[in-house]
């Protein structure tokens, strides 16, 4: 069964865009406690100009259009977030060419997501990186039926309630050490965000 169409995905991006502007602010205030405050200000910008850029543009394929977004974020977005969540766009976007989207090349596609922010980031779990919400995605999929999505959404709540205890030890939140411990990671919430859009759109 085909889960994912141009028009849907064109749609999960509206719905991240949408949340990214309602959680602007909270996302800056999660980065000020351990980084520089510009994580909601990324976000908000950067799938504004996604929205922007793949609207008025005619797409023959989600890989297309996963590619369209990944390009902007990585050229709009500063900071260590947008080249992350561009590569994992792009991934995605790989792993789609030339496919229809069914199950399985969707729960691969997130792997390979969660693969590629690992590697541009260097990031291994329990770095308190949005690599720990990706990662714990893309095992929850190799496990269970992709319609579980109020579980999906669990394990991503579980991940950055974790990310909390753990000692930062990539991005800007590692010069503070010790210190990153005792707030969530801002990467993780607003990766959060991302499947939580998708989950509105698959239920459509
Ligand atoms: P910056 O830290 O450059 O200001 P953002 O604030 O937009 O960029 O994004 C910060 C988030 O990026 C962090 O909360 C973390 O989840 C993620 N991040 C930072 N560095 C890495 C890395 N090396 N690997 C994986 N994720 C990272
Ligand atoms: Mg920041
Ligand atoms: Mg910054």
């Amino acid at each position: 069964m085909i889960i994912l169409t141009v028009e849907k995905t064109k749609k999960w991006m509206n719905e991240i865009q949408k949340r990214m502007e309602a959680n602007k602010e909270q996302l800056t205030v999660l980065d000020q406690a351990i980084g520089d405050g510009d994580h909601g200000i990324n976000m908000e910008r950067g799938f504004r100009e996604v929205l922007a850029k793949i609207s008025d543009t005619e797409y023959e394929s989600v890989a297309d259009v996963l590619k369209s977004v990944a390009m902007t974020l990585t050229a709009k977005v500063g900071g260590a977030s947008g080249p992350l969540y561009g590569t994992a766009f792009l991934k995605m976007s790989m792993a789609m060419q030339g496919k229809e989207v069914d199950e399985i090349v969707f729960k691969t596609a997130v792997r390979e997501a969660a693969e590629g922010i690992k590697m541009r980031g260097k990031a291994g779990m329990g770095e308190k990186t949005l690599y720990d919400v990706w990662n714990q995605v893309a095992n929850f999929l190799a496990e269970e039926p992709a319609e579980d999505w109020d579980a999906l959404l669990e394990v991503c709540q579980a991940t950055i309630e974790d990310t909390r205890e753990m000692t930062a030890t990539k991005g800007r939140a590692s010069y503070l050490k010790e210190r990153s411990k005792g707030h969530v990671d801002p990467g993780s919430m607003s990766s959060f965000y991302i499947f939580e859009a998708l989950m509105t759109v698959m239920e459509t």
